[in-house]
Formats: C-alpha cells, structure tokens, sequence
C-alpha cells in the first residue's frame, strides 16, 4: 500500500521546475483562519467588547466597508505584494479549499503535516517529542549545497521537537532559550529574549523576537532553507483576544513586508528566494461557534490557507476553484520549487504545481 502511494505520488508529482529557486521560506502563522486572509476583520468578534474590549480602536485599526479593503488593511504585504505576484489558495467562497489531513486539527499534528508530508497517526498530542519522520527540511538538508545552511527560528518550544533538532542537527532558535551573541546587535537582542516579560509562558518567545532573530540570522548565515515559525496568534485568540490577535497578524505580515524587502538587496536571494505563508489549523466561525478553539469539537476547523510567491510560482493571484489542496502537499511543494523531489520511508503528498 505504501509503495502504492509513494508511486502515486510520483505521478501526480508532476515536471520539474524550469528555473527552480535558489532558496526557500517557509513561514507559519499559528491558528490564524483563511476567514480573516481573505475577509479581513469578522464584525461578529471586532464589534464585541467581550472579543475587542476597545471596539472603538479595533473598528478604527481594521474596519472598512468590503472584505477587498478589510483584508488590505489586515495583511498589507499579502495582498499587495504576494497577491500581485504570487497566489493565495484556500478562499472557500470562491471555491478554492485547502484542508488539514490529520484527524486533530490542532498544532503539533499540523507542523508534522507540514513539514513530513503526511499525517503519523503517531503525532496524536502537542507533547515535546522528538519527531520521528524525515520532515523536508532534513531532506533539504542533505542535498548538496544546501547541508548546513537550513535554519528554524521558532516562538512555540515544541517545534524543534518537530523539526527534530536533536537528530538531524538543523539549528532551531526555538522559545525563549539563549543564544551566543556574536555582534553588539545580537547581545541586545539576547538580553531582551532574557529580560522582557512573557506573556504566554516560558515556553512560547515573544513573535517580535522570533522575527528579529532570525532577521539577524539571514544577515549573518544566509541560510538556503529558513523555517520561520509564529506562535502569538494563537495565544491571543485562545484568550479570546480578537483586537490583539489581529493586531499579531498585521504584524506578522510586516516583518514578513521587512524580510522580503531586505533580501531583495542581497544577491543570494534577490529573485532568486521562494516563499510560503500558512497556518497550522484553523479555528471556529464565531464566538457561538468556539472562534476562540479549533481541534476535532470545532466545526471546520481543519480549514486552512497558502500564500506563496517566487521562481516557480506563476503571478496568478487569489485562486478560484481548482482541486482541494491538503497540508501534506507544502513539504513536496517546498522541494520541487528548489529542484528536488521529496521522497523518504514515508508516503509524502504530491506537490502543488505552482508554475501552472
Ligand atoms: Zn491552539
């Protein structure tokens, strides 16, 4: 049955790239639904005090009359800048779905998903254990000229768990742990990743500095494969924190804004650099219908979405339509769009043909 699905796989995996990338992004929003990608601000939780206690602030930061203009105010960069230039799938109302595989919905299972191409009934929790799947990265990793030059930088501690760090070596920044600084600009990054006040606990850093970390890291390492992993969103939301959730996710899509612009000045990655925006599950539908949850209990919650842009990805903009998509397909998709074809003792979703 595997061997099956693995040739399977192979069929559908369709042509290699003409002009594959040089490197690749890979970038995580935790939690964060296709609902406000698409639709922008959801008035069932912006004008409810018990969601947005500042209802006057909140309508004023991201309220507008059409979810065109309300979805440019949330997420700027992925409309003006990926919209234009790259694609974004997972607008149900336009018939372009994007569905989790695994049965939890829920965090750990999604990342496994995302990262291995499929879902291990073994990752059945969010428990820091070691992943036991060849995810992409490591695939990546061994191939030439990219070993040595993959990188996680993550604000939720499980996820160099799910990247296995231990095992395959791959550097993975994850939560609030040290670093060794090297500049004067590392050192005070280090001493606020030490000293500034945790709002979720100690095992989730702070997305501002998860950001600014690996900033600093693609400065000084360059990395060829960077996995950029943002937990905050999700945290908020639990909290039933709507204003402040947004106000995360517009964040997010500006260092997102801040990241492509500053590698489109360096030479290893000008033109030459892929990236992919998406989340690990989705979240209910409004406050009745548990917003503030997601997982098996919380309709369609296995909803999500993908933004990405690139060498191999065609300009085509917001898609309409087209075959449900599935989070086992984004680690494949990573490799085809560097030149590879993700194979490991696994079966692995067949990768999206972004070029078409
Ligand atoms: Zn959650």
């Amino acid at each position: 049955m595997q061997q099956l699905y693995i040739l399977f796989a192979l069929l559908l995996s369709g042509s290699a790239l003409a002009q594959p990338a040089q490197n690749v992004i890979l970038v995580t929003l935790d939690g964060v639904r296709w609902q406000e990608v698409f639709n922008g601000a959801d008035s069932t939780l912006l004008f409810d005090p018990m969601y947005s206690r500042d209802t006057a602030s909140a309508r004023k930061q991201f309220w507008a009359a059409t979810p065109a203009e309300r979805r440019k105010k949330l997420t700027p960069f992925l409309w003006n800048t990926i919209g234009q230039q790259g694609q974004l799938y997972g607008n149900r109302q336009t018939g372009s779905r994007m569905n989790v595989s695994n049965p939890h919905w829920f965090s750990y299972p999604g990342y496994n998903e995302i990262l291995s191409g499929y879902a291990d009934d073994r990752i059945k929790s969010n428990d820091k254990i070691d992943n036991p799947n060849v995810t992409v990265l490591e695939f990546l990793n061994k191939q030439p000229g990219i070993a040595g030059k993959v990188a996680v930088f993550s604000s939720w501690d499980v996820i160099e768990a799910a990247v296995n760090e231990k095992r395959t070596g791959i550097p993975a920044s994850s939560a609030n742990e040290p670093t060794r600084p090297v500049t004067s600009a590392d050192t005070v990054l280090s001493d606020m990743t030490t000293l500034y006040p945790r709002e979720f606990g100690d095992g989730v850093r702070a997305d501002f500095l998860t950001y600014f970390s690996a900033r600093q890291y693609v400065k000084q390492k360059q990395p060829r494969v960077l996995f950029l992993s943002f937990d905050e969103t999700d945290d908020l939301a639990h909290a039933g924190r709507y204003h402040d959730h947004l106000r995360m996710v517009q964040s997010i899509d500006k260092y997102l804004a801040d990241l492509w612009k500053m590698i489109q000045q360096m030479p290893q990655y000008a033109g030459k650099t892929a990236i992919l925006v998406t989340t690990d599950h989705g979240r209910g539908h409004t406050p009745k219908a548990r917003w503030k949850d997601h997982g098996t209990k919380t309709a369609d919650s296995y909803q999500i979405w993908l933004a990405a842009m690139g060498p191999g990805i065609r300009a085509a903009g917001e898609q309409a339509g087209g075959p449900v998509l599935f989070q086992n397909q984004l680690a494949a998709t990573m490799a085809r769009l560097m030149g590879f074809t993700f194979t490991c003792d696994h079966p692995v979703g067949a990768p999206i043909n972004t070029d078409q």
